[in-house]
């Protein structure tokens, strides 16, 4: 058995110890284990720097680790964290690991990490005003605080949910109710899980146009033009365009002001998918004035505001059009409901029961402040910099797309392209570091993305270094 007697019951009376949970687990062993995992946590955060980035298991293994019969029989439960934590969690991708550069880094925070711990342990949950007015207006403050670094107006009303993905689908959603059924315009570089979301919406193929991009992988606002003056002239309907700032490829931004006076013009709504390059508005006004100009925008603090896992966010700058999507009111809801105006976040997308994800970034925000968080977002961007000035110094390296929002992009001459690909596995399978390879209109090519703070030039150069000996090696 787990030695959960309480050796420090200071502050713990004795009738507290003695109370228990559902299934019987007394405040004495919650304790005594929670004390533990704090303990394990804190050891892997201290140590993270000399673990891999990245690890994978065979699923044989892991099966048979964690699986077998039901369990009948009660367990020790230290054993059975220590199971989770070495045997399943020791096999992932360690997003906060300083070398992982791969997809998007998770860097979290130790405040995200403490928010969401004491919202789980309370198990708050904000759907409505009379049943989780505190935890709900801790959102709604974090969410205007969001809005605002981000360069959005105070009419803009947000909601947190689980990520870019569910966040994207309740904006479009918006934006149809709003604007009416009819074409949506992305672009080749759009986030794939844009396209999932207009399936789910029921938006035909026939109903969404891939517009071509510039030499910078962003928009092409004329062939936008083009494209919409086409429809309206063969009776189609534009509705809504789908811009990104901050592209998961490349970092590129589209030129949203444009896009919006276009907009503007037409009738349109503008949809900004900031779930990576969101947080660069708080050091770039011009992002942020881009960001101003859109009708809904997503962004996802659980990439570069330093949350943990989840954490997505949606800001819908028409007053009163999400509530209009997603409100609900049923009479077994009615007694909850805010009598006097306040805002049932329920109302505001599609989850009802919900977890309370304004905690963490409440605390992030309030503890360390915004010039905190700015200097943490700048110092991605320079990491991504300084990357692209190490490259750069080797004749044998093609920078393919310079730093761009914390991502930098690359090729090795005289290799086979199939390479890079087998070395971004190489060096996962290795877990030294894990980067990622894509493909940049038909040319293969390397990609780091550079936004956790902790991250060192040496790491870079490391992993450059790496990299290049392992494919002139197989060249
Ligand atoms: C990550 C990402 C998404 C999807 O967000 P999830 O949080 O993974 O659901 C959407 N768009 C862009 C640009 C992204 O980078």
């Amino acid at each position: 058995m787990v030695d959960a007697t309480p050796d420090a019951t200071v502050d713990a009376p004795t009738e507290a110890a003695e109370a228990t949970d559902a299934l019987g687990m007394s405040v004495a062993q919650l304790r005594a284990l929670g004390h533990w995992l704090v303990d394990r946590v804190a050891d892997h955060a201290a140590s993270i720097h000399s673990q891999p980035a990245i690890a994978e298991a065979p699923a044989t293994q892991l099966l048979e680790s964690l699986g077998g019969p039901v369990p009948e029989a009660p367990a020790d439960p230290l054993d059975a964290l220590r199971v989770l934590a070495d045997h399943a969690l020791a096999f992932m991708q360690h997003g906060d690991h300083p070398r992982y550069f791969a997809r998007v880094p998770g860097p979290s925070s130790f405040t995200g990490i403490l928010g969401d711990w004491l919202g789980t342990g309370f198990n708050a949950m904000p759907a409505s005003w009379g049943g989780g007015s505190g935890p709900s207006a801790v959102e709604l403050v974090a969410l205007r605080w969001l809005g605002e670094l981000l360069g959005l107006p105070p009419r803009a009303e947000g909601v947190l949910v689980s990520g870019g993905s569910v966040a994207n689908l309740m904006g479009l959603r918006t934006a149809l109710d709003a604007n009416g059924p009819g074409v949506c315009y992305l672009t080749g570089q759009t986030h794939a899980s844009i396209r999932r979301d207009l399936r789910v919406l029921g938006v035909v193929d026939r109903d969404v146009r891939v517009v071509a991009t510039d030499a910078g992988l962003r928009m092409d606002v004329a062939e936008l033009e083009r494209a919409l003056d086409d429809d309206r002239a063969s009776g189609a309907r534009p509705s809504v365009v789908v811009a990104t700032a901050g592209t998961t490829n490349t970092g590129a931004v589209d030129d949203l002001e444009r896009l919006a006076a276009c907009c503007r013009a037409r009738g349109l709504w503008l949809h900004v998918d900031a779930a990576y390059g969101g947080p660069v508005a708080l050091v770039d006004p011009s992002l942020a004035a881009g960001l101003g100009s859109a009708d809904s925008v997503v962004t996802d603090p659980h990439k570069w505001l330093f949350q943990p896992y989840d954490c997505g966010c949606l800001f819908v700058l028409r007053p009163g059009a999400l509530t209009a999507s997603f409100a609900m009111n049923p009479e077994y809801l009615v007694d909850s409901r805010g009598r006097h105006g306040e805002v049932d976040l329920r109302d505001r997308g599609i989850e009802l029961t919900r977890r309370a994800r304004g905690l963490k970034l409440w605390l992030t925000l309030r503890t360390h402040g915004a010039e905190r968080l700015r200097g943490a977002v700048r110092r991605g961007l320079e990491l991504a910099e300084h990357a692209e000035r190490r490259l750069r110094e080797d004749d044998r390296w093609e920078v393919v797309t310079p730093a761009q929002l914390g991502i930098v992009t690359f090729a090795r001459r005289g290799v086979d392209e199939g390479a890079h690909g087998d070395a971004a596995r190489a060096i996962a399978a290795d877990g030294y570091a894990a980067v990622t390879s894509t493909v940049l209109g038909h040319r293969h090519a390397l990609r780091l993305c550079t936004i956790n703070p902790r991250t060192t030039p040496s790491d870079l150069d490391a992993t450059i270094d790496w990299l290049a000996a392992h494919l002139d090696h197989g060249a």
